[in-house]
């Protein structure tokens, strides 16, 4: 019998609403990886552009650099074999491949952190991120501000009457609520 083990990597998913810091602490676990000097590589979808076209950058302007990526695959694709530690933000953007690719990422010894929102506007679990924090090692979920009451909030409530499932944004299309202050739209099923 050997004692080697695999070098194993795993799997971190940081989840909440909007306005809870998510890639705060996403950018604040790839400092610690840089200072390390471990190798690095970060991705975001193509959808998300409000803030800057590669960059990984938080409501409180920390940016990090990114790669910008159309789906989950083009990530496999585009990680180095000798990169250690690869983030992800915005994971709910991406399509369900996201988990296996994550999957994936972590048999081949990488430390694969996913930030992204668990729930969409109507308070309904939202892409990936529900088997992402199923099949990850590690969740942390944070929780936002109610600007309502003050209470802890995990909600996001959308402003306006649009019905897309993703409107890109923040400030002044968004607000933190929490259970009681939030309010789902009214029920959307399609017309006949
Ligand atoms: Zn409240």
């Amino acid at each position: 019998m050997s004692d080697v083990r695999h070098r194993t990597g795993w799997v971190e998913v940081i989840t909440g609403p909007m306005f809870s810091g998510k890639s705060e602490e996403l950018i604040r676990r790839l400092r610690r990886v840089e200072i390390a000097r471990q190798r690095l590589q970060t991705f975001k979808p193509a959808i998300d552009d409000r803030f800057h076209a590669t960059d990984i950058v938080s409501h409180n302007q920390q940016r990090m650099p990114g790669e910008t990526v159309a789906s989950s695959a083009e990530i496999l694709a585009r990680v180095d074999e000798a990169t250690e530690v690869v983030g992800i933000d915005e994971g709910q953007f991406f399509d369900q491949d996201l988990v296996e690719v994550c999957n994936i990422l972590a048999k081949q010894g990488k430390r694969v952190i996913v930030a992204g929102l668990d729930q969409d506007y109507r308070g309904r679990p939202f892409g990936p991120m529900p088997a992402m924090m199923a099949a990850a090692e590690y969740v942390t979920k944070q929780l936002a501000i109610c600007v309502i009451c003050g209470n802890p909030a995990n909600h996001t409530q959308r402003l306006t009457g649009s019905r897309a499932q993703i409107q890109v944004g923040a400030q002044g299309l968004y607000e933190a609520r929490c259970r009681c202050c939030f309010q789902a739209p009214p029920d959307e099923s399609p017309s006949a």
